[in-house]
């Protein structure tokens, strides 16, 4: 065994998950991301998700895919900054700018790479990047790459994040990243307000917004968090993700257009990395024009979110700070998470589990998600399961 190899088979945490019966990844899926899907042949009760409107296999989005794909192709064979764009990318993007209000957007090839190519290349040496504590794991990637200095806060904390501003040096930029909405715990950046009306104005730093939980979710027609605080202008940079609730893959920044003209000559995951699909990006459209024509899906997500809230606030489940469809159901036992994930998957309910080094071991949680295509029967099917799973494990009473 050659050195390297050697080093990496003292890696056995998931060899040794698979010997105990509760390895819970790369879970099979045979069926199209509905709110049930096919494992193993047995029909399972998805609340994993992040497909929020429930629009990855509508007819319109799958339709809009099919025609752009016979327009242009299955692929782009370059990046957008030489031979990878379409008429449709420029299109969508002039469409995406409005719809969250900046001069500006920017496609990038996923979410991750748009967070990893903006973080990095902002700011410079002598600048600060100031970051949540619970940023997603693409922020924290897009930071490191970045010469800049590097101020962690307390999650959520505005008396944390004030404590930092006031250690950077006043005549240098100044970047705040936070999650709209955090993706593992589905709470809220509730001091978005003071973020940006106050201490972003009192230390006059840039405030970047990640909303890839936030789009499709909260806001005007799903416009997102930024817009239903009403922080829009005050806020920079504006991420989204395609991911979730635009059914497709790929992700955007919108901003004003000197950090766009920016961004476009100089972030290298944009640069070097070849552009969407013609058919992502038809399909985004198509889900963009769901979303503004259909609001009451987005009316029916919070209908069943305020249920499965109240259901398991009402079941004795510790679920933290969330109010959006991210339920974390807190198991705080790495063992516990993995056994409680394996049983719900034989009592035919699909969750995420959560655990160590994602979150350290006494923050272990099940994250349970919901899409504006469950229904109030599959949410109590769902909350049944849970209960009597948790209750075999002692997690409730
Ligand atoms: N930001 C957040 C908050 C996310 O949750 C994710 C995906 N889980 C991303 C960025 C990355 O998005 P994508 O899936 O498009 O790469």
């Amino acid at each position: 065994m050659k050195l390297l190899q050697a080093k990496l088979a003292k890696y056995d945490a998931p060899q040794k998950a698979k010997a105990a019966g509760v390895y819970p990844y790369f879970r099979k899926i045979e069926s199209e991301q509905d709110t049930e899907v096919l494992i193993n042949g047995k029909k399972v009760l998805m609340f994993g998700s992040n497909s929020y409107l429930g629009l990855t296999n509508h007819p319109k989005v799958i339709e809009a895919a099919v025609a752009a794909t016979k327009k242009y192709g299955t692929g782009c064979a370059g990046s957008r900054f030489l031979n990878g764009t379409l008429d449709i990318h420029i299109a969508l993007e002039d469409r995406l700018a409005k719809f969250v209000g900046k001069d500006e957007a920017i496609i990038y090839s996923t979410g991750f790479q748009v967070n990893l190519g903006v973080a990095s290349c902002l700011t410079g040496r002598e600048d600060y990047i100031l970051w949540d504590e619970l940023d997603h794991a693409s922020i924290i990637e897009g930071c490191r790459l970045s010469m800049s200095k590097k101020i962690k806060y307390k999650h959520n904390d505005m008396e944390s994040l004030e404590k930092k501003l006031q250690m950077c040096d006043p005549d240098k930029v100044k970047l705040i990243i936070t999650d709209g909405v955090f993706s593992m715990e589905g709470d809220v950046a509730t001091q978005r307000a003071n973020v940006t009306d106050e201490l972003a104005k009192k230390y006059n730093a840039a405030v970047y917004v990640d909303e890839a939980h936030g789009i499709g979710v909260f806001g005007n027609q799903g416009r997102g968090t930024c817009d239903h605080f009403g922080v829009t202008k005050d806020v920079d940079l504006i991420m989204g993700t395609f991911s979730k609730s635009f059914a497709a893959l790929g992700g955007f920044i919108a901003t004003d257009s000197v950090t766009a003209n920016y961004l476009r000559h100089n972030s290298r995951s944009y640069i070097f990395s070849a552009s969407i699909t013609p058919a992502s990006t038809a399909a985004v459209n198509a889900a963009l024009d769901i979303m503004e024509s259909e609001p009451e899906r987005i009316e029916h997500l919070w209908k069943v979110t305020n249920y499965a809230l109240d259901g398991f606030r009402n079941i004795g489940c510790e679920i933290g700070h969330t109010s959006t469809p991210i339920i974390p159901l807190f198991i705080r036992d790495n063992d516990k998470t993995f056994a409680v994930t394996r049983d719900l998957l034989e009592d035919g309910i699909f969750v995420n589990p959560v655990v160590s080094p994602a979150v350290p071991s006494q923050d272990t949680l099940i994250r349970f998600s919901l899409m504006a295509t469950h229904t109030i029967e599959q949410v109590d099917r769902a909350l049944e399961c849970i209960q009597k799973v948790f209750k075999k494990y002692d997690i409730i009473k």
